[in-house]
Formats: structure tokens, C-alpha cells, sequence
């Protein structure tokens, strides 16, 4: 019996799935101690889990936080796993895979703790060992996706926090409790992810992946004495992730207007910009969010309709006095606002060295962020069913009065307008809500 062998034995006992390799060897410091009282948290079981605040949960998690393993007990981890079988050859898909695991391990401190290393067995899965050595799979790296594999990372995580429990109850034959404890570690993982603005729901996405390949190849979906079905796990994290959402909700939205500024706009034109579209839509009665989506991009808000925005540095080519157009997904219809963002620059100072505008202080500070939210909303309008109007924002064009009144707030939507969109937005939002059931 080479090494080689050692890793299939013990990982075929640990690795499906996920959960810890037993025998780490120190004890471990369970709880950091002298927090105030109301961040005391207990963690029993999964329905007490489920129970407790979340936002409580959350702080505790962070507060509670087991401290790490010495990097003496680290060196002996790494010494008692076997040499051979480690996959020092990955594709750059699976490098760029494992490198997204940083920012997980920076929020929980697991930076300079944990190892990851890479090895060659037959299953899908990851694993703890020892606390020290985060072990994958090669299959779970083709397997799963970067968010899927923060979220089996946030998993492992998890079991810090019961770790020596778990031993015991392992010890002791204790099935059930086994079971639970894997149940305790994805809602952990699911309130760490929220509060890391990353998506829950991908905890059990990937689960589902690694739990298909390892029925299809190995016949057996995971160590089935010591781990909760497929199933159960996901009625708890839905449960779980609805829970959790429940009390991070902020105040409910009509619309999420998810805009990419492609470099359009400074920080300072943009609040103008979002405080603009903000204050007539919410004049229409249509309470939006502006969010930033020009990055990492932004996880769907299953609460609420959106439209996405994206700010063009380019006047369109056909008709160089358009400021902006609704065009729609070819196939789900979904609208999305273009605003060309020059032609609109370009009005606003020709407005500000007008005859009107060097006389009128409302208008000689009359900058684009004023006239852009202007353009969106116009454009919301027409994404969420309004036609041209004869005054207001749902104007076909917008003279040097409608600026004025623009910098005013005189400049509205229709009262019918708003009646318009609110019955768009309802429409859109149960919709929604009916093919997320
Ligand atoms: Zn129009």
C-alpha cells in the first residue's frame, strides 16, 4: 500500500461532499470569550440556528470567530498527508477558480491559515483537514464555479465553529447529530455569504453538482450515514436564506435600476445623476434603488423589477441628438436604457451659455448629472410602457422651459404616467414571483 492509497481511504471517508477529515489532533478554542452578553449565540442544533436573529448571528460568527490553528499544528498537518497525489498542474481555468477563494478567505480571517491543496481522487469534494488544509478535489474544480466554490469554502468554514463537536459526535456514532452538524455548517456559510453580499443560493448549486457527479460515478451521492440528502439540505437553506433576507431586507423596491457608467461620469455626476432619476420616479410613486453594477456586475434582487442601465460615452450614429433608447432582449424582452452620454454633456452647456442660461442661476449650474437622471427616467418611462407626452419628463424634446423646470422640480410625470408604470412594475413583480415558484 502506497501513500497514494491513504488519500483514496481517507478521503472516500471524508471527502463526499464536504466535512472535515477526522483525528485533528489539538483541542480547540471553541468561543473567543468576553463578548458582551447579547452576542452570545448558541450553536446547537439547525432549528435553533434557523431561530436566532440573523443579524445577532452574524455578529456572532464574526465575533466568535475560532482562532486559528498554529502554524506548528499546521506543520504537522501538512506532514501527515500524503505526498503523492497532489495536483500541481491546473489549467488556468481552475487557477482562476481557486484564486476567487482569496476574498472569502481574507473575510474570515482563513488567509495565512489555511493550505489548499489539490488532489487527484475519484470524487468530487472538498475537505478540512485538521483545520489547516483545504483538500479539492481535481473533478470539483471542473465541476463547480468560482461563486460555487466560495460557497463550499464558506461551508468548511463553518465547520470550525463545531469542530470539536463534530469529533465527538463522530466518536460517540452519533448519526443524527452528524448530520445536523452538516445542516448547522451550510446555514453558516449562508449568513457569512450574505453578509458578504455574495449569493446563497450557490451553496446548493454547487452541492448539486458535486451530488450528481458522485451518484453517476460512484453510485453513492455521499457518505449517506453521516450527511443529510440533497434534499434535506436544501429545504433548510432555502429556509435558511429566506430568513436571513427577511431581516437584511432594506425598504422594499419597485424597481432596481442597475446602471454601468463605462467610465461616463464622475462619482460626483453620478449622485446628481441618481438623485435626479430618484426624485422623479419617486414623485411617480415609484420607489427605485440605483445601484453600481459596472464591476463584479449585481446579483439579481428576486423582490423587485429591473431595468439595467448603461451610460454610453458615444453619441449614437444615426441620430446624433438622441440622448438615450429602450432596446429589448431578444428573446426574454427584458428592457434595458441606453443613454448616450455626449449629446446630452454638449446640451447642458450650450444651455449654461445661452442667453436664458447665463441670466437664470438655476440654469447656469445646470450640470450633466441633472439632465442624464432626466434622460433615464424619460427612458424608464418608455421601458415600462409610457408613450410621448405633451409636457413633463415623457416630452419627445426638451426645451430651454423644460430645463428650468427640470432644475425647479416642476418637471413631473403625469399622474396617469405613474399609474402606467406602478401597474408595469406590479405585473412585472408577480410574474417574477411566479416563476420563482
Ligand atoms: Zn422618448
Amino acid at each position: 500500500m502506497g501513500r497514494g492509497t491513504r488519500w483514496q481511504a481517507a478521503v472516500v471517508a471524508s471527502l463526499s461532499v464536504s466535512g472535515p477529515f477526522l483525528g485533528a489532533t489539538a483541542p480547540i478554542p471553541e468561543m473567543a470569550h468576553g463578548k458582551s452578553a447579547d452576542e452570545v449565540v448558541a450553536l446547537t442544533t439547525s432549528q435553533n440556528l434557523l431561530a436566532t436573529d440573523p443579524t445577532a448571528l452574524r455578529r456572532f460568527l464574526q465575533n466568535a470567530r475560532p482562532a486559528p490553528v498554529s502554524s506548528e499544528d499546521k506543520a504537522r498537518a501538512l506532514t501527515a498527508l500524503p505526498l503523492e497525489g497532489a495536483v500541481t498542474h491546473l489549467s488556468a481555468s481552475a487557477r482562476q477558480k481557486l484564486a476567487a477563494l482569496t476574498t472569502l478567505l481574507r473575510a474570515t480571517g482563513r488567509e495565512p491559515v489555511y493550505e489548499i491543496k489539490v488532489i487527484a481522487v475519484p470524487q468530487a469534494g472538498l475537505a478540512l483537514y485538521a483545520r489547516a488544509v483545504l483538500l479539492i478535489s481535481e473533478a470539483t474544480l471542473t465541476l463547480v464555479d468560482a461563486e460555487e466554490l466560495q460557497a463550499l469554502l464558506a461551508h468548511e468554514v463553518g465547520h470550525e465553529y463545531v469542530w470539536t463537536e463534530r469529533e465527538r459526535s463522530v466518536n460517540a456514532g452519533d448519526h443524527g447529530r452528524v448530520k445536523d452538524l452538516e445542516l448547522m455548517c451550510d446555514g453558516i456559510a449562508i449568513v457569512m455569504l450574505q453578509g458578504l453580499g455574495m449569493d446563497a443560493s450557490r451553496l446548493m448549486s454547487g452541492l448539486q453538482r458535486i451530488n450528481r457527479f458522485n451518484l453517476e460515478r460512484l453510485g453513492t451521492a455521499n457518505n449517506e450515514s453521516d450527511y443529510p440528502t440533497l434534499a434535506q439540505r436544501q429545504v433548510f437553506a432555502r429556509a435558511m436564506v429566506a430568513r436571513s433576507a427577511e431581516a437584511t431586507a432594506e425598504v422594499p423596491v419597485d424597481l432596481d435600476l442597475r446602471f454601468t457608467s463605462h467610465a461616463t461620469l464622475d462619482a460626483v455626476e453620478l449622485e446628481r445623476t441618481s438623485e435626479t432619476v430618484q426624485r422623479l420616479l419617486t414623485a411617480a410613486g415609484v420607489l427605485s434603488r440605483w445601484r453600481d453594477c459596472s464591476g463584479a456586475g449585481c446579483r439579481a434582487d428576486p423582490g423587485s423589477a429591473a431595468i439595467d442601465v448603461l451610460l454610453l460615452p458615444m453619441t449614437k450614429l444615426t441620430e446624433r441628438d438622441v440622448y438615450g433608447e429602450v432596446a429589448h432582449d431578444a428573446i426574454t424582452g427584458a428592457p434595458t436604457v441606453l443613454i448616450y452620454v455626449p449629446p446630452i454633456a454638449d446640451r447642458v452647456r450650450a444651455i449654461r451659455s445661452s442667453i436664458d442660461g447665463r441670466s437664470n442661476p438655476a440654469l447656469a449650474t445646470m450640470q450633466t448629472g441633472h439632465l442624464v437622471g432626466a434622460a433615464i427616467a424619460h427612458e424608464v418611462g418608455h421601458a415600462l410602457g409610457l408613450r410621448h407626452g405633451a409636457q413633463g419628463v415623457m416630452k419627445g424634446r426638451l426645451t430651454i422651459d423644460d430645463a428650468l423646470a427640470l432644475r425647479t422640480s416642476r418637471l413631473l410625470f403625469t399622474s396617469s404616467e405613474g399609474a402606467t408604470m406602478r401597474s408595469t412594475l406590479r405585473t412585472a413583480r408577480n410574474s417574477v414571483a411566479a416563476a420563482a415558484r
